[in-house]
């Protein structure tokens, strides 16, 4: 082990980046607009303004703006939890026996214990520079609840939260943090809303998906008075907050003089893997060297591996407008033993595309039980219990750094830690006790998801 590379490398308070990286602005090809399920015509500010905050409408459109202005405001909630460290994963190194260099940012610092909060600070500004009272959104594993539940009490905003029902039941003290926070917390389907009410009267013992929370509290975002929606993943607005983690990583690596080879993110609805690959990804599109990029998702709901790319409904209930991506339907519910997160049906349009345009390198679906194997090891030897989402990324460099170990190649690996595994416990207990089974659905399965893909004349 060397012994002249530091474990840790932070930036200093000052060094937190002052602007947000856009990576639309620097991709050539035609951005797919986003649809209006209605009549097909490409949505505008003004359409997604009774659901989206007025500046994060404009963000979600903006494909000409490099770099946005990180508010004053935001970037002092910042430093409370950032800048976020770069660690060089030595121990890991050192047992896998591996010649590879292996880095990972870890965003699990914060009480939300993802990388959430920096979307969810953003978001929560923009509405309280409005005027707004409320905000309203869905959570799955229950950060994205969590960072917003925080945000919201900073700026002072009501928040009502869709839980889905199964992550619900799977971590009820993930419902203690948020309401400590003051927000209200609803297991989905509820009998709150028009679309709840259908869901359960259609199948009483739904245990609930991120597209059915999506569909209810988007219904009571355009139904209240002063209530906008706000989601944690997914959406343009939210990679472009997110860029923060690889502009941040991209500082502390120049300050080594360290160029990763491969670049990895665990991909659920794309934001950290696009946050963490931004600055890396302005190399490639700039046609210079770049790393090799891997997004690495679950078997169970593998919507870059086997999914379409196609334009489908970001919700269940098909309340929603329609975005081109890489998607497995919108009436895709993953297995319920699937303990992982990353349940979403659908992909970031923005990773979507790069990965069809070939600047994505590589999509990687792996089972639950190896990735919670690659947890394992990892908390043993670097002592940071991560969460399950964060363990299909270290799957991934584990497997590239034995890969080197194979071929003798000296490679560079750098990989996002999202977040820790501290609500994750009953699935780690499952893991011990030998009764996590893995879940890969079949073809015929898959079809019935492609069969709630809506059909677009001309798209
Ligand atoms: C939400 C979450 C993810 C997946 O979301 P992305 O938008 O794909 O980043 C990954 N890890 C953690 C810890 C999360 O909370």
């Amino acid at each position: 082990m060397e012994t002249n590379v530091p474990y840790k490398t932070y930036l200093t308070e000052d060094e937190i980046p002052k602007q947000w990286y856009n990576v639309r602005a620097d991709m050539e090809t035609a951005h797919a607009p986003i649809l209006n399920p209605g009549t097909g015509e490409p949505m505008s500010v003004a359409d997604l303004e009774p659901v989206f905050c007025t500046e994060l409408a404009k963000q979600e459109l903006n494909t000409t703006d490099r770099f946005i202005d990180i508010p004053d405001e935001v970037r002092s909630f910042y430093k409370m939890y950032r800048p976020s460290p770069l660690i060089r994963a030595t121990y890991l190194e050192k047992a896998l026996d591996t010649p590879a260099h292996i880095y990972y940012k870890y965003e699990g610092n914060n009480t939300s214990g993802s990388h959430k909060l920096n979307s969810a600070i953003a978001q929560a500004y923009y509405a309280k520079q409005q005027g707004l009272t409320s905000l309203t959104t869905e959570t799955g594993a229950g950060q994205w609840g969590t960072a917003l539940s925080m945000a919201c009490c900073y700026f002072g905003l009501d928040l009502k939260v869709y839980m889905v029902k199964v992550s619900c039941e799977q971590k009820p003290y993930r419902k203690a943090v948020m309401e400590t926070y003051g927000a209200q917390v609803i297991p989905s389907p509820s009998d709150t809303t028009q679309v709840g009410k259908k869901m359960l009267a259609e199948f009483p013992d739904n245990t609930g998906s991120l597209g059915t929370a999506i569909s209810e509290a988007v219904e009571v975002a355009v139904t209240s008075e002063n209530t906008r929606y706000v989601l944690g993943s997914v959406l343009n607005q939210v990679l472009i907050h997110q860029s923060i983690i690889g502009l941040e990583a991209k500082a502390a690596l120049d300050k080594l003089e360290v160029t990763p080879d491969i670049v990895i993110g665990c991909a659920g609805g794309g934001s950290n893997l696009g946050g963490l690959m931004a600055p890396f990804m302005a190399e490639r599109l700039a046609g210079r060297q770049a790393p090799y990029f891997i997004a690495v998702e679950p078997a169970s709901c593998p919507s870059m591996t086997r999914g379409r790319f196609a334009y489908d409904f970001c919700d269940t209930g098909q309340v929603t407008p329609l975005a081109k991506m890489y998607t497995l339907g919108n009436g895709f519910i993953p297995s319920a033993n699937h303990a992982g997160g990353l349940r979403y049906h659908g992909m970031s349009p923005i990773l979507s595309q790069l990965y069809h345009d070939g600047f994505l390198d590589e999509a990687r679906a792996v089972e639950q039980s190896a990735v919670f194997e690659a947890a394992e090891l990892f908390a043993k030897s670097e002592g940071t219990l991560p969460a399950p989402e964060s363990a299909h990324a270290i799957r991934a460099a584990i497997d590239e750094a034995l890969a080197c170990k194979e071929s003798g190649e000296k490679k560079t690996i750098l990989f996002g830690l999202t977040g820790n595994g501290y609500f994750d416990l009953g699935a780690y207990q499952q893991y011990n006790e030998g009764t996590m089974t893995d879940y890969v659905p079949t073809d015929e399965d898959l079809e019935r998801g492609f069969a709630t893909i809506p059909t677009v004349p001309g798209a």
